[in-house]
């Protein structure tokens, strides 16, 4: 079976290699028992295109990839569809596409829920989406993450294409095909993998994304050079407040967004579905979303939650002797610079471990926390005490 920009290999084994199967099972003393092996082997191959001006062409920029037959269903929220959604679908329409109308939701973390996700499928289903439609996510992580989570679930599964306009989604929760919304007590709680069949990544959109929300995305690519990008993270303190104008900042900006997805690709590209909880990229999420479901969704952006918990992580490594101050200082300033907070609020230390207890039991107590050793290595630890943590904290 195959899907453009999206293969799936199935293999079954012979019958052959079946009956030696079910020999040994017989021989084994379990003469009831039949076991049939599928062995799937999943690839994904599908473009991340990143061109200033594509969103207003995505008509054209999307012919290669998905047959012109297939008709789109546009999906954003009610912000990003006032400045972008007119150009969309006439790009869309001018391409000879077939486009249902625009599907639209609430702006902002408090959408992303399950009245949302039956809110979609209510109006997929009214709109006579079918399993050949295809779903164009137009917004920010929220739409990404909402969206593409419907896409996975409606009819089983359709296809859908991602074209990201903030800069969290650009550098980050475009790609990877993580998709899910938040349980009030667990954030991303309900979720699965759903690969889109593309992204369409075009900077220019950042030019009317206000400034916190430009500090939201940088974060995540603070992140990405700590952890795997010397360069990029000097190219950052070059940069410094300068990367909050992206009107302005132009080629640099440019030269993050490309650097940030092409890293994520690198290290997503061996464990696609996360089996490895040990990940590096989740460097500042394991304290981030227990620090996001503490403040209540909505009121301390994502990134932000990041740049507190890439400082409790780092301030942790600092303590145990595993970092230098000269490289702490220099995440405390350049994250500073950005306009990102660098602690905790304050007195919520001990309500923030609570919930990193959470996470702990709904990983069935398998919980690590990736720390920095320099700008580049990590290491993983799982024995933080409560005592590390309030102290890292602030
Ligand atoms: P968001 O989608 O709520 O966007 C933030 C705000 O910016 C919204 O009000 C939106 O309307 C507005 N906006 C977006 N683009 C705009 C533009 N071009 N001009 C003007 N306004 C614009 O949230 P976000 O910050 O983009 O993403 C955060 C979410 O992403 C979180 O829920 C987080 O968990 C998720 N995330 C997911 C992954 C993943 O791998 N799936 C990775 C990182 C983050």
């Amino acid at each position: 079976m195959s899907q453009v920009g999206c293969s799936i290999f199935l293999e079954i084994e012979s019958e052959e290699s079946l009956a030696t199967d079910l020999d040994r099972c017989v021989r084994k003393g379990a003469p009831h028992a039949r076991e049939y092996r599928m062995r799937a082997r999943l690839q994904f191959d599908y473009p991340h295109r990143l061109e200033r001006g594509a969103a207003a062409n995505v008509g054209r920029v999307i012919e290669p990839w998905i047959p012109a037959e297939r008709s789109i269903v546009v999906v954003s929220d009610t912000t990003v569809a006032g400045l972008y959604a007119d150009h969309v679908m006439r790009s869309l329409q001018s391409a000879g596409r077939a486009t249902s109308p625009l599907v639209l939701i609430s702006p902002g973390e408090k959408s992303k829920t399950r009245e949302t996700v039956d809110h979609l499928i209510d109006r997929f289903l009214s709109l006579g989406i079918h399993r050949r439609s295809v779903v164009l996510a137009l917004g920010g992580g929220v739409i990404s993450d909402t969206v593409g989570y419907v896409a996975a679930t409606y009819m089983r599964g359709i296809d859908y294409i991602n074209v990201p306009t903030s800069m969290i989604g650009q550098v980050d929760a475009a790609i990877g095909g993580k998709v899910g919304v938040n349980h009030p007590r667990s954030k991303n709680f309900i979720g699965t993998f759903h690969h889109p069949l593309a992204v369409v990544i075009d900077p220019d959109l950042l030019t009317t994304l206000p400034v916190e929300e430009v500090r939201n995305g940088l974060a995540e690519v603070v992140k990405i050079a700590m952890i795997h990008d010397a360069d990029l993270f000097e190219l950052m303190e070059k940069a410094g407040e300068g990367l909050l104008a992206p009107a302005v900042a132009g080629p640099r900006i440019d030269e993050i967004i490309a650097r940030a997805i092409r890293h994520k690709i690198a290290l997503l590209e061996p464990d696609p579905f996360e089996v490895d909880l040990r990940r590096v990229l989740n460097f500042g999420h394991t304290f981030a979303h227990p620090l996001e479901v503490n403040a209540g969704y909505g009121f301390l952006r994502h990134g932000y939650a990041v740049s507190i918990g890439m400082c409790i992580a780092a301030r942790v490594a600092f303590g145990r002797g595993l970092l230098t101050s000269d490289t702490l200082s220099r995440l405390l300033a350049l994250l500073s610079r950005l306009g990102l907070p660098t602690e905790g609020p304050s007195g919520d230390a001990n309500e923030v471990w609570h919930h990193v207890q959470v996470v702990r039991k709904i990983r069935a107590d398998h919980l690590h926390f990736v720390i920095p050793v320099a700008i580049g290595p990590t290491r993983i630890i799982d024995d933080l005490t409560r005592e590390e943590f309030v102290a890292a904290y602030r």
